[in-house]
């Protein structure tokens, strides 16, 4: 398990987005892809401000929900059964107190509303705002249906039952957050549905933790769907078989856990 020392906007939007212009890349952001035309000659991408972009290959590296609007028809089999998959929320609290509650970087609380505590790991931790922590829910169905207020108080209990020093501690201020479309859900359904990279159009390959890597909707599927997509790129342009790591390898409680 890794915990980013900086803001994800920071690693990822500041640092890797520069190492990858280092490389000779264009990086532009904020532009709403609105169409993918199915035509090779050359092929282009419109944005939504109407500009046309050509392109000898396009990775779509869009969301499983958006996929469909985008894709030309008979790119992908069943992509419209995609977009209407379930979606999993993820709720965070953003708690902030006038003093540390605990020292530790990271805790998982089991068998609570609450599942996930980090503590702000950067320098900046006691900023006027107070001490920062958050607190994450995955597959928050039921904790999203609460009122504000209520799930507030209950995780407070619960970190203060977990950790003495939060008991007095005052709150000085809080931010609930809840994405409802953050993950998909890995049914049995929607695994049946998550394609290759590959599509039916040679210079079309998609990516994306939704797309067949083996993983669940993580970071490391994500990377995996990335590599997948450039395989497909260079296999398409240039014939061969390109292997792609599939990951870490399942250790033996996985494994354990996989089998029950
Ligand atoms: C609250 C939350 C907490 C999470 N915590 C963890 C965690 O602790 N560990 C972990 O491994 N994973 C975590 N995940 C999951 C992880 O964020 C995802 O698995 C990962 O971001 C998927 O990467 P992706 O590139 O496939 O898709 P995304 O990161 O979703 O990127 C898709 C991009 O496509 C863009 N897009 C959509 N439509 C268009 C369009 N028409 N034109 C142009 N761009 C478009 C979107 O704006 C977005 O930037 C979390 C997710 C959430 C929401």
């Amino acid at each position: 398990m890794l915990v980013p020392k900086l803001p994800l906007v920071e690693l990822i939007g500041g640092q890797l987005t520069a190492a990858i212009e280092r490389l000779g890349v264009e990086v532009r952001t904020g532009q709403v892809v609105r169409q993918i035309s199915p035509d090779r000659n050359p092929v282009t991408v419109t944005t939504a401000d109407g500009v046309g972009h050509h392109a000898d290959h396009v990775v779509v590296a869009v969301p499983w929900h958006a996929v469909h609007d985008l894709l030309p028809s008979g790119a992908v089999e069943k992509a419209e059964f995609l977009n209407n998959s379930p979606a999993s929320p993820i709720s965070g609290l953003h708690l902030w107190f006038d003093r540390q509650i605990t020292d530790l970087p990271h805790a998982v609380l089991v068998g609570t509303v609450a599942q996930w505590v980090f503590r702000q790991p950067w320098e900046d931790e006691q900023a006027s705002s107070g001490f920062y922590y958050q607190v994450v829910i995955s597959a928050s169905q039921s904790a999203r249906c609460l009122p504000r207020q209520e799930l507030i108080e209950i995780v407070m209990a619960e970190l203060q039952h977990a950790f003495p020093r939060a008991r007095r501690a005052k709150l000085v201020q809080s931010k609930v957050v809840t994405d409802p479309k953050s993950v998909f859900s890995i049914t049995p359904q929607f695994e049946a549905l998550r394609p290759p990279s590959r599509t039916s159009f040679p210079w079309l390959h998609l990516a994306g933790d939704w797309i067949a890597t083996g993983w669940p909707a993580t970071m490391e599927s994500a990377v995996i769907s990335g590599r997948m997509a450039a395989a497909s790129l260079v296999e398409s342009e240039f014939g061969g078989k390109l292997e792609v790591e599939a990951g870490l390898a399942r250790n033996w409680l996985s494994r354990q856990l996989i089998k029950a």
